[in-house]
């Protein structure tokens, strides 16, 4: 078995044991005789796999009891429309846009009602997230939009917005259960797994109680309304079921690790061995500016396009792969999600600094 450094954005590493164990329950699941994907998910199998997996990840982010934890499938990119035909009562939300996704999300909104770009950071190509202690939050807003994490270009709010008394709704995609979260600060916490958690396609979304109700847009299709989903714990019709089996194991994997405070120190100090680096290099440089980072995507160049391609070739020869940057920002990025282990990044590292060597002129 050969295994790469896998930087991937999405979909990405995953721990080896969750593989591992995935792998051992392939054929005969718990003496059931099938794999997990052949079973009906009204058996009782697979009821006890998608309850635990929602009172694990309750547990994990210590999620109160007045929000519902809802698995659903269109990925992170269905809830852009979602959210907007299920919270806009006024027709009116407001959009803080950090970075395309959150764009994508604003865009969307646009189709169903007023969205208001209330702020955004693509004057300086989405490298620092806006100060968000005073916007000017409509009066009338159901919601207020952002994307915690911004995967592409790397940027991470680390103070939440200051929505004057309305409801927070976070895409959290790219830093889902990197790090403790106050729930009760959102109205809405969503974001597709294949980031932090687990195979593409399922997307999780925590909401309050109050958000969930009847009142949607005219014209909601029966599949878009939070309610339906609610009301049938996430089982009206057949749920993303062998994709929420394996997220309840990367559940299980990071309890086992000791949760989210844990999690948060290993990131914490991951994250800080490639920016100490970047932060000496006089041939690479990171993106973006330093209180805005991410402890989860790192993106760097070296300000020649060239030597970055060069770069990229070399780093996947050596076995450290998927370490190009997204087509719209260039250069090189590094995801380094709950799964990269230490030494992974360490390696990177190192293998930085010999190529910085080999190659500064
Ligand atoms: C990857 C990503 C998305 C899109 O996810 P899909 O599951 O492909 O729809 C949305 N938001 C963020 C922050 C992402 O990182």
């Amino acid at each position: 078995m050969s295994r790469v450094y896998n930087f991937s954005a999405g979909p990405a590493v995953l721990p080896e044991e969750v593989l591992q164990e995935a792998a051992d329950e392939m054929f005969d699941y718990k003496g059931t005789g099938m794999s997990v994907m052949e079973m009906s998910h009204r058996s009782k199998a697979y009821e006890a796999i998608i309850n635990e997996a929602e009172a694990d990840l309750r547990e994990l982010m210590n999620i109160p009891d007045n929000y519902k934890v809802l698995f659903l499938q269109g990925g992170a990119s269905q809830q852009f429309a979602m959210i907007p035909m299920n919270l806009m009562k006024n027709k009116v939300a407001d959009y803080i846009v950090t970075g395309q996704w959150a764009k994508k999300a604003y865009q969307e909104a646009c189709l169903y009602g007023k969205a208001n770009k209330i702020a955004s950071s693509e004057d300086k190509t989405f490298s620092y997230i806006p100060d968000c202690s005073d916007l000017p939050i409509s009066e009338d807003a159901d919601y207020v939009y952002i994307c915690e994490n911004n995967t592409i270009y790397g940027t991470k709010f680390k103070t939440l917005p200051n929505t004057k008394g309305k409801t927070l709704v976070a895409d959290v995609s790219s830093c889902f259960l990197s790090e403790p979260v106050d729930v009760t600060k959102y109205g809405v916490i969503y974001g597709g797994v294949q980031k932090n958690i687990g195979p593409a396609g399922v997307v999780i979304v925590i909401i309050r109680e109050d958000l969930i109700t009847e009142d949607v847009l005219p014209g909601t299709p029966t599949m878009l309304k939070y309610k339906i989903h609610a009301d049938n714990g996430s089982m009206y019709n057949t749920p993303p079921a062998y994709g929420i089996y394996i997220c309840g194991k990367v559940f299980k994997w990071i309890k086992k690790m000791g949760g989210l405070e844990v999690m948060k120190e290993r990131n914490e100090k991951k994250a800080k061995v490639l920016y100490d680096y970047l932060d000496t290099s006089k041939l690479f440089k990171g993106t973006v500016r330093k209180e805005d980072r991410s402890l989860m995507n790192v993106p760097f160049v070296t300000g020649d396009e060239e030597l970055d391609a060069k770069f990229v070739k070399e780093a996947t020869a050596a076995g450290f792969v998927n370490l190009k940057g997204h087509r719209t920002v260039g250069g090189m990025r590094a995801s380094i999600y709950n799964a990269m282990p230490i030494e992974g990044v360490e390696k990177l590292v190192e293998f930085m600094k010999e190529f910085e060597k080999q190659n500064l002129k």
